[in-house]
This record gives C-alpha cells, sequence and structure tokens, in this order.
C-alpha cells in the first residue's frame, strides 16, 4: 500500500511523496528550551520520529529541519529572574533536550536551528513583509496584518471573515479561534535583553523563526510541516499567513498535526502541573525503552491516557517481543521450511508495512506483530517451526524494531556488559563440567543480584536482563 497521511491542510487522508528527486523536505516545530521536556512533548517528538522511519522505509531521503526556541516570553521572564544571559540559561535545557531525545532513541534531524542564529533573516523577511504592506508598528513592536491575507483560517478551518480587522496580541499563544494580528517583533520591556535591529530594539515573536528556518532551509514549499495539535491555531495559521505573504506561494503540501498526551482527561500540561519529565518517569525505575513503546503504541491522530499501569503493559509487550528473539536465537529447530508458517510470515511482514503507510496506524502494526508472535510461539512448542523459518522471523523482528526502537535494552551506567555476563556463564559451565556446583551455584546468584536470570535449556544457557 501507498504511503498515505491524513492532511489537516485538505481534511483527506492523501497519497504521500515529495514533490522533487526522492527527498522529502520537512519541518517539525521543535521544543521551546525554557525548561525540561515532559513526555507529552516527546509524545510528539516520537510521533515525529516514527515519521522520519516510515518515509525512509518508503525509500525516500530526508531533509528535516527542527526548532529549537531559544528565546520567548518564558525564557525572558526566567533568564532575567536568574541573572543569566538567554544562551546560559537555554544551554542548559537545550543540552537536556538533545540528552532526552537520546534516552528515547529518536533521531537528530538533518538540521537542529536554534532561533537565535537568524535573527537578521527574521528582520529581513520582516522588512519584506513590511515592504508589501502586510504589517504595522505600534509602541516600537511590528504586527503583521491579518487583513492582508484573506487566506487565514484555512488550516485550522475557521472561518474569520466578520472579524479580520483590528485586534491585536502580545503573547505568542492564544486558545480562541480568534483571528488576531500578532506580533512579528516585540519591543523590549525594562530590563528586558534585546537585539538592535534596524527595525529597532527587540526580539522577534514566535511564529516568525519557523517560517523564516523553513523558508531559509527548504525552500519555498515544504512537502511536510508537522507538530503538536495546540500548534494549529494559532501557531501554524501564523506561520502560513506570514510564508505565503512572503513567497506567494503554498507553504507546505501536507500538514500533520500530533494528538495530546492525556492525564485523566486533561492535556499533559506545565501549566495545569500534571506533567512528568521523561527524568522523573526513567528516576522512578521505567525503562525508557517502555516509555518509547507506550508513546508509540496509540495512532498519533487519537489521544493517549498516560498511566503508569499503560508503562507496566509496554515493558510487558516489549518483555515477550525479546523473550521470542531469544527463542529464536537459541534454540534449535528441525531442518527445512514449514511452507505455511513461511506463508504467515510473509502476511504479517506485509500487514506491518500497510498499516504504517496507513497514517501510521502502529496499533494495527503492533497488532500483526504480536498475531504472529503467537502463531510462531505455538508452532515452536507444537515442533511445527522449522529451521528455514528462523532467519524470515528474525528479519521481521529487525524491520518491527528498525521503526519501533525498543528491543535492545538500555545500558544503565555501572550494569554489567554483555562480555562479562558470557564470561562468567562460561566459567559457570566449566565448574559444572568439574562437579563444582557449589561455584556454579555462586556464579548465578551473582549474575541474579546484578539483574541477569540465567536458564539451562535443551540447547544450553539462555540469559536475559531483569
Ligand atoms: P513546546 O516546548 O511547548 O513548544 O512544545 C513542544 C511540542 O510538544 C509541541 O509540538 C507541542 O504541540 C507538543 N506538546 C505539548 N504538550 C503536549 C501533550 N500533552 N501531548 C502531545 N504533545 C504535546
Ligand atoms: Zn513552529
Amino acid at each position: 500500500m501507498a504511503l498515505r497521511f491524513y492532511n489537516t491542510l485538505s481534511q483527506q487522508v492523501e497519497e504521500f511523496s515529495p514533490a522533487r528527486d526522492n527527498t522529502v523536505r520537512m519541518y517539525t516545530c521543535g521544543p521551546t528550551v525554557y525548561d525540561f521536556a515532559h513526555i507529552g512533548n516527546f509524545r510528539t517528538f516520537t510521533f515525529v520520529d516514527l515519521l522520519r522511519k516510515c518515509l525512509r522505509a518508503n525509500g525516500f531521503l530526508l531533509d528535516h529541519v527542527m526548532n529549537i526556541t531559544d528565546v520567548d516570553d518564558k525564557i525572558i521572564r526566567n533568564a532575567v529572574a536568574q541573572h543569566k544571559s538567554l544562551d546560559d540559561y537555554t544551554a542548559v535545557y537545550t543540552k537536556a533536550f538533545l540528552e532526552d531525545c537520546d534516552t528515547l532513541r529518536l533521531e537528530r534531524p538533518e538540521r537542529l536551528v536554534p532561533a537565535t542564529a537568524h535573527i537578521d533573516d527574521m528582520v529581513a523577511a520582516i522588512e519584506r513583509l513590511t515592504a508589501g504592506s502586510h504589517t504595522y508598528t505600534s509602541d516600537g513592536s511590528t504586527y503583521f496584518r491579518i487583513a492582508t491575507f484573506p487566506g487565514y483560517g484555512k488550516l485550522s478551518h475557521n472561518d474569520f471573515s466578520g472579524n479580520l480587522a483590528g485586534a491585536r496580541v502580545d503573547v505568542d499563544e492564544y486558545e480562541k479561534a480568534d483571528a488576531r494580528d500578532f506580533a512579528l517583533w516585540k519591543a523590549p520591556k525594562e530590563g528586558e535583553p534585546a537585539w538592535q535591529t534596524p527595525i529597532g530594539p527587540g526580539r522577534p515573536g514566535w511564529h516568525i523563526e519557523c517560517s523564516v528556518m523553513a523558508i531559509k532551509y527548504l525552500g519555498d514549499t515544504l512537502d511536510l510541516h508537522a507538530g503538536g495539535v495546540d500548534l494549529v491555531f494559532p501557531h501554524h495559521e501564523n506561520e502560513i499567513a506570514q510564508s505565503e505573504s512572503l513567497t506567494g506561494k503554498p507553504f507546505a503540501r501536507f500538514w500533520l498535526h500530533a494528538e495530546f498526551l492525556m492525564v485523566e482527561g486533561q492535556k499533559m500540561s506545565k501549566s495545569l502541573g500534571n506533567y512528568f519529565t521523561l527524568r522523573d518517569v526513567v528516576a522512578k525505575g521505567h525503562s525508557p525503552e517502555a516509555i518509547r513503546y507506550l508513546l508509540a503504541s496509540v495512532p498519533y491522530r487519537k489521544q493517549l491516557n498516560f498511566t503508569f499501569d499503560g508503562l507496566k503493559s509496554a515493558a510487558t509487550a516489549i518483555d515477550r517481543l525479546r523473550n521470542f528473539k531469544l527463542r529464536l536465537e537459541s534454540e534449535s529447530y528441525p531442518e527445512g521450511l514449514n511452507e505455511q508458517l513461511a506463508g504467515r510470515t510473509a502476511a504479517a511482514v506485509e500487514a506491518f508495512g500497510n498499516s504504517l503507510n496507513d497514517d501510521l496506524n502502529t496499533a494495527e502494526a503492533l497488532a500483526a506483530v504480536f498475531e504472529y508472535v503467537r502463531d510462531a510461539n505455538s508452532a515452536m512448542d507444537s515442533g511445527e517451526f522449522r529451521g528455514g523459518n528462523a532467519a524470515p522471523a528474525l528479519a521481521f523482528l529487525d524491520r518491527f524494531d528498525s521503526i519501533f526502537k525498543v528491543l535492545q535494552p538500555t545500558v544503565v551506567a555501572n550494569e554489567i556488559l554483555d562480555s562479562e555476563v558470557e564470561s562468567m556463564i562460561a566459567e559457570r559451565a566449566a565448574a559444572k563440567k568439574s562437579k563444582n556446583f557449589a561455584r556454579a551455584d555462586q556464579i548465578r546468584e551473582q549474575l541474579l543480584e546484578q539483574g541477569i536470570i540465567l536458564e539451562d535449556t535443551k540447547s544450553g544457557v539462555r540469559w536475559k536482563r531483569k
């Protein structure tokens, strides 16, 4: 099945391919680095990671830009309160964000671009918007006049025709589906840091950074633009208004939006206080793989309710797959090929790919994996699994893991290495052979204390981490 996505702009599921030369030019909105990111934020970033991997699985190359918002109202407020420069303040959280991305195995975009490295580009864009009569100034700030952009509302599907004039807003985010002239450039308040520029002292608004950096690196029309669903309005609507006023061309062909991670019926958010950072959850003893699995398991256009029970089920699901892999690698099977099971494997591989290509239906893709694992396990139990069925089964697990990335356990600092475990197992085997059972038991206990479980099977010793 060809790759298809639900496009917020057209409100339809559409077949996707890049406009030019097999490369997907994509932009996704990145974090505001004023604090540690919470796992709600990471639901959206995990979706972006899955999106990247599925695009590549379809043979496309990627040119993906993600911004780091390292200047905004909250950052300035906090940096001023802590008597720090903006750079010193944001460096801590940018670093933390990248570490957290590594923990969750999220790939880096081809270009990760900080807003503050593009102030000149933003000023130039605002000057061009002014030359095109799309702006006005008031008290040293420059605003975008949305009445000059008749398409305003086309992404959020709001009809603003009745109220396009007049009111303006200084904050970057506003809830109401109400059209407002928004700030492109904000004059500094008393004591705030500011850039000295030809359009006056100040700093950029949030929306202009994404338009400017997207067009700079990817051209006038992107193949795909994505972010969380809270960005549809006003952020992405404003990005479209600025970008299309600058270029006269459609800004992005496809718009994808991830639904919220919820807690007891409410969006997980800093302002509601109902959030956990990734570090909080890992510190409670949950593995990064379980968190990644949970965030990936529900299709991105559905809300996902976060619970610790959900995390435990995710860990159990991963264990089931790891055990299956271990069984494939360590047991020996009669020679030959079970043709029926081979057909079953091929069908499961196809169902897996088709589900992902169907607007990233991760739930169905996982169902294809688990139904297959159940059937293959029972074929192993009944002796119908053959040696020739092992390689395709392992290849399917590899395919699964090239997208979901959960099979390899995270190695914690001070954790015993695989090679050390193997050499202790060899020592134990030697002890057993020389009938030194006390030593053999001692080694088993020692390994258990380090979280390693040994299992003696017909085909030798198998081990896994707890
Ligand atoms: P921010 O750092 O606030 O700019 O947010 C970074 C990303 O996280 C944006 O794409 C938001 O849409 C997304 N986001 C924020 N809260 C949630 C949530 N509860 N669930 C999913 N995504 C979220
Ligand atoms: Zn953005």
